[in-house]
């Protein structure tokens, strides 16, 4: 029988992490997962309640910046999934410390502890984003990942920060290290600051929706179980060396800010006189758009879902009494 492998997952009560744990438990039995969590506003113990009893799940509530926490945790892992981040970028914007703090110390932290640690050939997954890439004009063009880091907000500028401290331990420990940077996410269980879920609860209690600027900024959406999925593909093939290889994850699909919100306003019946435009974010990126072909061909993965297609399940599970975030 196959050796359990310990993998760590940092932020599992967020977003992106608490779908990576469920679609990890569920694909995967020889693996057991300790989560990483020091709960800040966006950590919620509710997105964990469908796998909180399962005999391979484990949290651990703990600041990533904690050293020794992070030894405890650490010892004899096989697989680090770093997801733990302050991400939204307008409160990047009013308390950036708190971004440095956990974005790039918190990596190092957890990279120290990984070198220290972890069994041999194990593997450090760190997720960034794209928006370490900072701005595209609107229809130029798409990132590779050989372009540059050029961050607009403190947020996108803790990333690259932290992607640059994973290349640092990789080059000088030979840590096996990987850097995924995804395109924006959709799905349930998002925290309600959000743009996707901040509309639908809006609209659900009908309330304007605030639109930044002239809302043409441009995004690329992709599914958080899309993503999950790819970062599982990275799992499969940690047999393989990697040395802080860069993959750009990206489903091709991208709209306007103000394209989500008439989709938005469609799926949900109502009209455009919902609409407020507000003045615009600070340092707002016009658009990003990434080229992922890299990943796909390493990976043989593929995005399955399309955004249009996912609305009426995403609006139904805010709209669910359960899983009202209005309180
Ligand atoms: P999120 O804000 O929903 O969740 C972050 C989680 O990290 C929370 O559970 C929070 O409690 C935890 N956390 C914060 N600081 C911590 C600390 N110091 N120690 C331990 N835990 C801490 O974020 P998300 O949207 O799930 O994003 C996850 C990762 O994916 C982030 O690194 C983000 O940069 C990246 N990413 C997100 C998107 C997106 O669209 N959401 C897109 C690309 C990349």
């Amino acid at each position: 029988m196959a050796k359990k492998q310990k993998m760590i997952v940092t932020g599992g009560c967020g977003f992106i992490g608490s779908h990576f744990i469920r679609l990890n438990l569920a694909e995967d039995n020889n693996t057991t997962v300790v989560n990483i969590d020091k709960m800040t506003y966006a950590g919620k113990l509710s997105n964990t309640t469908d796998f909180v009893n399962n005999p391979r799940y484990q949290f651990v509530k703990a600041d990533i910046c904690d050293v020794d926490a992070m030894e405890d945790a650490l010892v004899a892992c096989d697989i680090v999934v770093h997801f733990a981040s302050e991400s939204h970028v307008d409160r990047s914007i009013h308390t950036p410390q708190v971004f440095v703090q956990t974005n790039v110390v918190g990596t190092q932290v957890l990279l120290s502890a990984f070198k220290k640690y972890a069994n041999p050939g194990a593997l450090f997954i760190y997720i960034s984003t794209d928006e370490v890439y900072g701005s595209l004009p609107i229809g130029v063009a798409i990132f590779t990942e050989a372009d540059l880091l050029k961050p607009s907000s403190p947020y996108s500028a803790s990333k690259a920060a932290a992607e640059m401290i994973v290349q640092g331990y990789t080059k000088t420990h030979g840590i096996n290290a990987v850097i995924t940077r995804c395109a924006n996410n959709y799905g349930t269980h998002q925290d309600h600051e959000k743009l996707i879920p901040r509309f639908i609860n809006n609209l659900i209690q009908n309330k304007q929706l605030p639109v930044y600027g002239d809302g043409l900024n441009e995004r690329e959406w992709i599914s958080v179980r899309d993503h999950c999925k790819g970062i599982l593909r990275i799992i499969k093939a940690k047999n393989q060396r990697f040395e802080g290889e860069i993959f750009n994850i990206g489903s091709g699909e991208v709209f306007s800010n103000m394209e989500i919100t008439q989709m938005l306003l469609e799926e949900m019946g109502r009209d455009e006189s919902l609409i407020t435009y507000v003045n615009d974010r600070l340092g707002h990126d016009r658009r990003y758009a990434m080229d992922s072909e890299r990943f796909k061909n390493k990976f043989s993965w593929k995005n399955e879902d399309s955004l249009r297609a996912s609305l009426s399940e995403i609006i139904a599970w805010y709209k669910s009494s359960d899983n009202n975030l209005l309180g």
